[in-house]
C-alpha cells in the first residue's frame, strides 16, 4: 500500500519500519533519562501519592526522598571532588494489605526509569526449585524492552522480602535453602555487582545467552509484612525501659502501634541476615489500617473501589448513587472479618453482585444502594468464601 502526500509518497513497510525507529529513539531518548526539569521533587511525589494512598504519611516521605535521591544520582557527573552518591535501598515494613505494593506501584507512574515488581517467596539459591535470585533482573530487563542500559538505572520492588528470613536467629550449621542462601544471593544484587541474566528467565533455555547487567545504579525497594515483629519490637522497648540506660519511657509507647518503632535490630531478630540489612539502610514502616482509613479507601482515592464501581455503571448509562450508611456498612463488615483493605472490595462485590448480573438487560437509568438492600445483598452471600479471602 503507499500513502501519497503532496510530492512523495511512502509505502506501509517503510511507514511502520520509520514508525519503530522513532519508538525507539524515543525509549532511549527521553523516556529512560529525566532532563533535570521532569524530575518530580519529594513533595511533588507524595502530593501525587496522597491522591492514591491514604495516610502513611511516614513511608510516603521516605520513598519519595529516596526516589528523588536515586534521580540525582543517575544524573551525578564523575567532578573533581571525588563526592560520589552511593544509593540508599529501602526497606517497607507493613501488615498485610497496608498499601505498600500499592505505594510502589503508583510512586512508578511517576518515574521515568524502567521498574518492576517481584515476589521474594518464589526465589530460592540456585539449584533447587523455584527461581534464581537473576530472575529478578530479568523481570526488569523485560520493563526496559530489553534495554540493558535502561534496566542498569531502573527501580525494582521486592515484596514479601520477610518470606526468605532465617527461620531462627542462630546461623545454622545445616543450610536453610529457603532462607539464608537466597539472603546470600539478594546480596550480591543489593551491593551492586555484574550479573549474567537469562534474558527469557527460568531455567528452560539453558542455550539462552546470558545478559551482563551492573546493578550499581538500580534502586532496591523491598517489602514485607514481619508477621509477629511487633513482639520482637515491645521485648527489645520492655528491656531497654527495665535498665538502667532506659531511653523510652513505657508511658508513651503506642501500644496500638509499635511498627513505629522498628529498627534494624528488629530486623535481625527475625531473621533476616545484618548484611542485607546494611544494604538497605532507609528503613520505614507503614500504619495499620483504622476504621477511618478504611472508610477514606473506599471512596477518595482517585481510583477508589466506589468510583470503579460507578463507572461500571456508567458505561451501561445507569446513575450509580450509595447512602453513606452503606460504606459504613462495609467498613463494619471488613472489620468484623478481619479482612483490611482487601476486604473493601470482596463485601462491595458481593453487594453489587446481583445488580451487575441483572441490569444490564433492564431498561433502568438509576440506581440507589441504600444500607437495607445492601444488609439484604451480602447476607445472601456464603460469608465462609469471604473468610476465606
Ligand atoms: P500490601 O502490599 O501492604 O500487602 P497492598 O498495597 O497490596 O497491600 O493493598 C491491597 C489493597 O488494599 C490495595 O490494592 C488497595 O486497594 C487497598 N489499600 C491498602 N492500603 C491502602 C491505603 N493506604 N490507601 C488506599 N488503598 C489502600
Amino acid at each position: 500500500m503507499l500513502i501519497t502526500g503532496l510530492s512523495a509518497a511512502i509505502c506501509d513497510e517503510c511507514a511502520t519500519q520509520a514508525y519503530h525507529i522513532v519508538q525507539q529513539g524515543r525509549a532511549v531518548g527521553s523516556s529512560f533519562l529525566p532532563k533535570g526539569e521532569e524530575v518530580p521533587k519529594p513533595k511533588e511525589l507524595t502530593e501525587f501519592l496522597d491522591q492514591y494512598v491514604i495516610g502513611q504519611e511516614t513511608a510516603k516521605r521516605y520513598l519519595s526522598v529516596a526516589v528523588y535521591n536515586h534521580y540525582k544520582r543517575l544524573m551525578q557527573k564523575t567532578t573533581a571532588d571525588d563526592v560520589e552518591i552511593e544509593k540508599s535501598n529501602i526497606i517497607m515494613v507493613g501488615a498485610t494489605g497496608t498499601g505498600k505494593t500499592l505505594l510502589a506501584r503508583t510512586v512508578a507512574r511517576k518515574l521515568h526509569v524502567p521498574f518492576c515488581i517481584v515476589d521474594a517467596t518464589v526465589l530460592t539459591e540456585a539449584g533447587y526449585v523455584g527461581e534464581d535470585i537473576e530472575s529478578i533482573l530479568t523481570r526488569l530487563l523485560q520493563a526496559a524492552d530489553y534495554n540493558v542500559e535502561a534496566a542498569q538505572r531502573g527501580i525494582v520492588f521486592i515484596d514479601e522480602i520477610d518470606k526468605i528470613a532465617r527461620k531462627s536467629d542462630n546461623p545454622s550449621i545445616t543450610r536453610d535453602v529457603s532462607g539464608e542462601g537466597v539472603q546470600q544471593g539478594l546480596l550480591k544484587l543489593l551491593e551492586g555487582s555484574i550479573v549474567n541474566v537469562p534474558p527469557q528467565g527460568g531455567r528452560k533455555h539453558p542455550e539462552q545467552r546470558m545478559i551482563p547487567v551492573d546493578t550499581r545504579n538500580i534502586l532496591f525497594i523491598c517489602g514485607g509484612a514481619f508477621d509477629g515483629i511487633e513482639k520482637k519490637i515491645a521485648q527489645r522497648l520492655n528491656t531497654r525501659v527495665v535498665g538502667y540506660a532506659a531511653s523510652r519511657d513505657t508511658s508513651v509507647v503506642d501500644r496500638e502501634n509499635l511498627m513505629q518503632y522498628i529498627t534494624p535490630t528488629d530486623l535481625k531478630a527475625f531473621g533476616m541476615i545484618p548484611e542485607i540489612i546494611g544494604r538497605l539502610p532507609i528503613l520505614t514502616y507503614l500504619d495499620p489500617l483504622d476504621r477511618k482509613a478504611l472508610r477514606q479507601i473506599l471512596t477518595e482515592p482517585k481510583n477508589s473501589i466506589i468510583k470503579q464501581y460507578i463507572k461500571l455503571f456508567d458505561m451501561d448509562g445507569i446513575k450509580l448513587t450509595f447512602s453513606e450508611e452503606v460504606y459504613e456498612y462495609v467498613v463494619d463488615k471488613a472489620i468484623e472479618f478481619k479482612l483490611g483493605a482487601r476486604g473493601l472490595r470482596s463485601i462491595v462485590e458481593a453487594i453489587m453482585m446481583d445488580a451487575m448480573y441483572r441490569l444490564p438487560s433492564e431498561n433502568r437509568k438509576k440506581m440507589a444502594v441504600g444500607l437495607s438492600y445492601a444488609k439484604e445483598q451480602f447476607e445472601k452471600m456464603d460469608l465462609s468464601r469471604l473468610q476465606r479471602a
